[in-house]
């Protein structure tokens, strides 16, 4: 079966048109940074393709060079994006500054050396085999634990990766072997697999994307899930999960861990006086005070309504005692200018027994004794663990 260079270079430019007009219908009109930047790489490499066929009407004449200068540098900037994208989904990549340096250069090298054919060819194919090495690696480890769990990325670096040895075995003949890579159409073998390899992997690179769009779009659902929207710190569903995987783990490696059940005092009452949105506003706040009070380690939420929880990792009852205190003092001290009223809670303080103690038992034991802490005149710290205060 003849394979004709020229049909296929039509074709990857067609399917890249599709491509870049289908996702944006897919995606919808505000995607996450990621998807926004892996799309606008789609858009600009099928403009480097349309660049690269136009060239091709004028060869070896300055609109040729012009245009196909135009199209290294649409070329590297598109790969540029797919770094970005990668930055956003999978965290910081290595290797960026260089990338950097590669997709400046490569569009200037080949221009400054479109006289002679074997180094602008060597120079570019080469360049962008490295880009396109430095995108294989940015897909590896190491990913944030969160994210980057789907195959898309292994999708992705056998995409890039072909594509990388395809480029430079093209750069290594038009440098070194130029009349098995004679001219860009060139129906040779190396030429047409590079080609037929370019529209497949096109394919499958547009697959890698969409799944992680979705693994992205399922994480934002996740958080949402385990998240409480007014005070952004973990609901119910969130806490359960981590504080019993923090509870599990002090218990295997046996060392004291706290759960203090802080209940805001007379909250009906702030409502009440201040309004609704006041009392909204109070709950955000004591919610920022829990983060900036937290410790690695530590595990705080709002179980619901004015109710606190927080787990305090390697802390026994008078640590637990002194944070109480910390909190106290620095709500004391911020409240009346960031809310201006005072706000007070309750706290009940349970410290974790033995070695197969459930959370939900740990939480019975410090709501009981916040439940102490409310009768007994609020605005203190009780403790399980101890027969009084
Ligand atoms: P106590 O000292 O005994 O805890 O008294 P309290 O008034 O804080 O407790 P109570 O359980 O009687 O009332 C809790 C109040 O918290 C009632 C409810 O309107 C308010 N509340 C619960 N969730 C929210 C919320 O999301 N926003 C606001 N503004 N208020 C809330
Ligand atoms: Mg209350
Ligand atoms: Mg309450």
């Amino acid at each position: 079966m003849p394979l004709d260079p020229a049909t296929l270079i039509f074709l990857n430019v067609a399917n890249l048109l599709a491509m870049s007009t289908a996702l944006p219908l897919v995606m919808g009109q505000n995607p996450s940074p990621a998807a926004h930047r892996a799309r606008a790489s789609m858009m600009i490499s099928a403009a480097a393709w349309l660049a690269l066929i136009l060239a091709g009407f004028w060869r070896e004449q300055w609109p040729d060079q012009l245009l196909s200068s135009l199209a290294m540098a649409l070329l590297s900037f598109s790969n540029w994006l797919i770094y970005q994208a990668l930055n956003h989904w999978l965290g910081p990549r290595p290797l960026g500054r260089l990338l950097l340096v590669l997709v400046l250069a490569t569009p200037v090298g080949y221009a400054l050396s479109f006289g002679s054919y074997p180094v602008r060819v060597g120079w570019a194919n080469l360049l962008i085999a490295g880009q396109l090495l430095i995108l294989a690696r940015a897909t590896l480890l190491p990913t944030r634990s969160e994210f980057g769990q789907g195959t898309w990325r292994f999708l992705m670096f056998g995409c890039v990766s072909v594509m990388a040895v395809l480029t430079a075995t093209r750069g290594v003949l038009g440098a070194w072997f130029t009349e098995l890579y004679p001219f860009f159409r060139a129906p040779t073998p190396v030429n047409l697999t590079a080609l037929v390899a370019t529209n497949v992997t096109l394919v499958l690179g547009n697959i890698a994307i969409l799944a992680a769009w979705r693994e992205e779009a399922q994480q934002q659902l996740r958080a949402l899930v385990i998240t409480d929207a007014l005070t952004g710190l973990s609901n119910r569903n969130g806490w359960a999960e981590q504080a019993g995987r923090a509870l599990r783990y002090a218990q295997r490696h046996d060392y004291p861990l706290s759960l203090l059940m802080i209940d805001l005092d007379h909250f009906k009452r702030i409502n009440d006086t201040y309004g609704h949105e006041a009392g909204d506003a109070a709950l955000q706040f004591f919610g920022g005070l829990l983060k900036r009070c937290q410790r690695a380690g530590d595990v705080n939420a709002r179980l619901g309504g004015e109710e606190f929880c927080v787990l305090l990792a390697h802390a026994d009852t008078a640590a637990s005692l002194a944070f109480d205190q910390r909190l106290r003092a620095e709500l004391a001290q911020a409240a009346p200018q960031a809310i201006h009223f005072a706000l007070d809670f309750s706290t009940g303080h349970a410290l974790r027994q033995g070695r197969d103690e459930t959370l939900e038992a740990l939480m019975a034991r410090a709501d009981a004794a916040l439940y102490r802490a409310k009768h007994a005149g609020r605005g203190h710290l009780v403790s399980a663990n101890a027969a009084t205060r």
